[in-house]
């Protein structure tokens, strides 16, 4: 009889580390969740080119955006990147590039942006939809 529990006490333990194991696998694969996660408000990601001017741009430059709800949609004015919008937050860049519509691609006039529907969906990368710049969205 002794050794029959023994074996059980042995089995019950192999299991034990078996589910352990396995719980600590999930637990490593959070932190990339997490970070996959931070990049859905991430529009600006430093392999993403600029959606005005092409640029692809370097780690830590941004696209500056203005994200804001009207009725029950998510909107996204886009001004532009260091290189092709003057007034960026966070200075302008030489030699300065053309913004054009990724809509229409018609140059865009100063102080004017493109105004882009946002998706956001729980547990995925957020997307952007680009709707047009005031020029093309009224004539539309
Ligand atoms: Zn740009
Ligand atoms: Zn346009």
């Amino acid at each position: 009889m002794f050794p029959e529990i023994l074996i059980i006490i042995i089995l019950s333990g192999i299991f034990l580390v078996l589910v352990l194991s396995l719980i600590r696998e999930k637990r490593q694969n959070r932190p990339e969740e997490e970070s996959s996660y931070l990049d859905e408000t991430d529009l600006e990601d430093d392999r993403t080119p600029c959606p005005l001017c092409g640029k692809k741009l370097h780690r830590g430059e941004r696209v500056h955006s203005q994200i804001y709800s009207k009725g029950e949609d998510r909107l996204m004015n886009i001004y532009g990147c260091p290189w092709c919008y003057p007034a960026h937050p966070a200075g302008a860049r030489k030699p300065e590039r053309e913004r054009r519509c990724p809509s229409c691609g018609l140059p865009m006039k100063e102080g004017s942006f493109a105004v882009a529907r946002v998706f956001e969906r729980p547990g995925r990368k957020m997307h952007v939809h680009v709707l047009g710049c005031p020029v093309c969205r009224n004539s539309r």
